[in-house]
Order: C-alpha cells, then sequence, then structure tokens
C-alpha cells in the first residue's frame, strides 16, 4: 500500500464515520495492549508461563484450585488498577461525543473485562465478558465491594461462598442485556469499526460478518490479518493508538 492509498482510506473512513447515522464498534484486548495490558496470549507469561488459560478461567478450575485462579486475577486486577487509556480508548471517546452531537446512535461493544473504556470515559458501553475490578460471589452472584485480607478467596459477607471475578469463564454464558445490545447493534448500524480483536473468540466474532450482511461498512483496525481481514471494506494494518485518533477529527 502506498501513501496515497493510506490517505484516501483514511479520508473515506473518516467521512463514512462522520456520517454514519448509527455507529457500532466492537473492541478486543489489542486496544488495550498499548496501556501495557497483556491480551491473552501474553499473558500467560513469567509466573503464570506453566498454565494454560483454559486451566484459569473456567468454574471447574475455580472449584478444583480456588486460591489459584483467584491469585492469577488479583495479579491481572492488580496490573489493571495501574494502568491508564490510550489514545485509541479517548478516540473512541471523541466518536461518542461527536455521534451524540448530531443525534446519531453509538454502541461500544466490548470483549476487554479491563474497565478501561469506563475509565477513559466512554458511556455506551456493552460488556460481553464482565469485568475483572468487579467480584461477585460464586454461589449466588451477590456483589462485593471490599473484602478482609486473609482468605484466598475471601468469603461473601452475605452467604458465605467464596468470591470469584465478576467476569465470563470459558464455558459461561454471557451476559443476556449486553449481548442482545451487542446483536442490535450490529444489525442496525452503518459503521461498524472492528478495534484489536483476533476475530476468533465467538459470539463477539460473528458481529462483524452480522454486519456486513446488514449492508454496513466494515472497518478492521489490527496490526496483524484476522479471519475478518478479507471480508472488510476498509482495514488498517496499525496499532489503535495510531490508526483510531487519525479517523475521528
Ligand atoms: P486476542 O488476544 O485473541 O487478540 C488480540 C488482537 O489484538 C490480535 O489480533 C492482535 O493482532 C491485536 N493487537 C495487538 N496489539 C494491537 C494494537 N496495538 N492495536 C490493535 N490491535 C492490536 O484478544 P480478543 O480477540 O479480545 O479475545 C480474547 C479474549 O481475551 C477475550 O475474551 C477477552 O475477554 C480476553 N482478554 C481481555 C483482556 C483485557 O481486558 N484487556 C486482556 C487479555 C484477554
Amino acid at each position: 500500500m502506498n501513501l496515497t492509498d493510506d490517505r484516501e482510506r483514511v479520508a473515506r473512513a473518516r467521512e463514512a464515520l462522520a456520517c454514519a447515522r448509527a455507529v457500532a464498534v466492537l473492541t478486543g484486548a489489542g486496544i488495550s495492549a498499548e496501556s501495557g495490558i497483556p491480551t491473552f496470549r501474553d499473558a500467560m507469561t513469567g509466573l503464570w508461563s506453566r498454565f494454560k488459560p483454559e486451566d484459569l478461567a473456567t468454574a471447574e478450575a475455580f472449584q478444583r484450585d480456588p486460591r489459584t485462579v483467584w491469585d492469577w486475577y488479583a495479579w491481572r486486577r492488580e496490573r489493571v488498577n495501574g494502568v491508564q487509556p490510550n489514545a485509541g480508548h479517548a478516540a473512541l471517546v471523541a466518536l461518542e461525543q461527536s455521534c451524540a452531537r448530531r443525534g446519531a446512535r453509538f454502541d461500544l461493544v466490548t470483549q476487554n473485562v479491563d474497565g478501561l473504556h469506563h475509565a477513559a470515559g466512554s458511556r455506551r458501553v456493552h460488556e460481553l465478558h464482565g469485568n475483572i475490578r468487579r467480584v461477585r460471589c460464586f454461589a449466588n452472584d451477590h456483589p462485593a465491594e471490599r473484602w478482609p485480607d486473609g482468605d484466598r478467596p475471601p468469603r461473601c459477607a452475605v452467604c458465605g461462598s467464596m468470591l470469584r471475578p465478576d467476569v465470563v469463564w470459558f464455558g459461561e454464558s454471557l451476559p443476556e442485556a449486553a449481548l442482545a445490545e451487542a446483536m442490535r447493534a450490529a444489525g442496525a448500524c452503518d459503521v461498524f469499526l472492528c478495534v484489536g480483536t483476533s476475530a476468533v473468540v465467538e459470539p463477539a466474532a460473528s458481529l462483524p460478518f452480522a454486519a456486513l450482511e446488514a449492508g454496513a461498512l466494515v472497518i478492521e483496525v489490527n496490526p496483524h490479518p484476522t479471519p475478518l481481514t478479507r471480508h472488510a471494506s476498509i482495514t488498517f494494518a496499525g496499532p489503535a493508538g495510531i490508526v483510531l485518533p487519525s479517523l475521528v477529527a
């Protein structure tokens, strides 16, 4: 691709985003990479390199070895608490604000559990996989804001069952309301922006294809090719923190 092509693609994408009556965005771990949060594959390094995500992110793993699973999430929660949203998150806040100014609909669907879209200031966020900053109890879903140091995992103050992260583990259902909003947004948007996701984890992976089928322009931002790349209307093979600000005036 030469510079002229790049400029043309940026201009086309900018115009589409600026004129759309409904914009839907899907983000994955890649948008948080520039904040210093590793993607799933990168997250299993160092201390945790002998584990596979499937060994830690399931209800069975938690029942088998609750302390190890609690400790892994506590480590990830600490990392998330210590980082800031980046220019990619900020560009999506600006995009939501520009949609609001002209009365266009905006929906941000994320697979991320890091809460960085909220931290950046995004308002209409649908979290498909929960949020690592929240905790609830294993038996009854009682939310917990704080817990005493000591037991790992700590116990629910209401029912005494073990506390767990409020994320969706492998084999668990997605939150119904967030999934319904995501499917509605994908089917009803003019422009669908797909950022930093390997586009293989279902059902999120189907959303850009649902948008394509419904006639939307689909823009992908990802430094590496994905199963979506050859179907997308416009692709940007670069990092979200550089590409997104260039698409949102
Ligand atoms: P993934 O790890 O499978 O893929 C990440 C994608 O981001 C890759 O395609 C990669 O090429 C791309 N990428 C890397 N750096 C980028 C950058 N700077 N800009 C744009 N793209 C970049 O992640 P996924 O598709 O989100 O799916 C994996 C699952 O992992 C999800 O269910 C998610 O809940 C979970 N997860 C979340 C976080 C988080 O909350 N930050 C972190 C790790 C894993």
